[in-house]
């Protein structure tokens, strides 16, 4: 189940500090946190200016994230995934357009309350996994429990993704799906409300690109976490409860699974 939302001074979300008074009052605050809605995304536009040449890679998305939900983008290359991904972390801001998160305007947000929204509420996990070599497991884990608020113990995140028993390994003592279950750990020690995964298996075969969504399924279901995965994998549909696919920077087409499918029953 979702955890529900953290509210801590004033009702603010968990990891937010109070936005300025012009942005709460520039854009109306919605009653999302009670239908629990995540994000909110309205008429969603990216356009990147490389010198002369203007890019249109979101073209009016409109979304609606849920607590708990594990939802899949999937897209041809270009279609706008991880530029979609990025702005839903606050690595990135769009060049019109509104995005709320539980009700709050990211859009306009200040670097201070952008940057406790990603250390707070974010996980993510990317293709190439980034962990510290001269660092064990647990160690890299415990690099980001440090600074977190209400964090899991390191060992206890090492467990969910089922690296239990390989805790005092370092990176090069591990496969690259261990690796990328460390990754996965890194992202959830901190409890966030959403994580948000780019093509995490898109460096793994098949078998152990099964133990990534594994973990990753594992993490959705026992943690509550809003879980959003960019794939090139049509096969990974059947795991989701929602499969939003992009095309030309815009939401073509949306599929609801009444089911999902276990990721160790996958088959691509
Ligand atoms: P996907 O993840 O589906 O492969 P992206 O979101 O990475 O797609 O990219 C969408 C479009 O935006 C592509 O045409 C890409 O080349 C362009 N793009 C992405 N990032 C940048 C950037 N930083 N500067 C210029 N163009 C970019």
């Amino acid at each position: 189940m979702a955890r529900p939302p953290e509210s801590g001074v004033d009702g603010v979300p968990k990891g937010f500090v109070r936005a300025p008074a012009r942005v709460t009052v520039a854009v109306p605050m919605k009653t999302s946190l009670s239908t629990g809605v995540v994000f909110e995304a309205r008429k969603l536009r990216k356009v990147y200016h490389t010198g002369e040449v203007e890019v249109v890679a979101l073209n009016g998305v409109d979304l609606e994230l849920g607590a708990g939900e594990l939802v899949c983008l999937l897209g041809p290359s270009g279609s706008g995934k991880s530029t979609l991904l990025n702005i839903l972390g606050g690595l990135d801001v769009p060049s019109s357009g509104s995005l709320q998160y539980k009700g709050w305007p990211l859009v306009g947000s200040d670097e201070r309350t952008l940057t406790q929204f990603r250390r707070n509420c974010v996980g993510f996990v990317f293709q190439f996994y980034n962990l510290i070599p001269s660092l064990t497991a647990r160690e890299n884990v415990a690099l980001i429990t440090g600074i977190s608020r209400d964090p899991m113990p390191p060992e206890e995140a090492l467990e969910v993704v089922g690296l239990g028993r390989r805790m005092d390994h370092f990176p090069s003592q591990l496969s690259g799906g261990e690796q990328q279950r460390v990754a996965i750990a890194r992202a959830i020690a901190k409890r966030p409300e959403v994580l948000l995964c780019d093509e995490p298996t898109g460096a793994l075969d098949v078998t152990t690109g099964i133990t990534v969504l594994e973990a990753i399924e594992r993490t959705n279901r026992e943690l509550g976490t809003l879980t959003v995965v960019i794939t090139h994998n049509a096969a990974m549909a059947d795991m989701a409860d929602r499969v939003l696919h992009l095309s030309d920077g815009r939401i073509a087409r949306e599929e609801h699974n009444e089911t999902r499918l276990a990721a160790s029953h996958l088959k691509w």
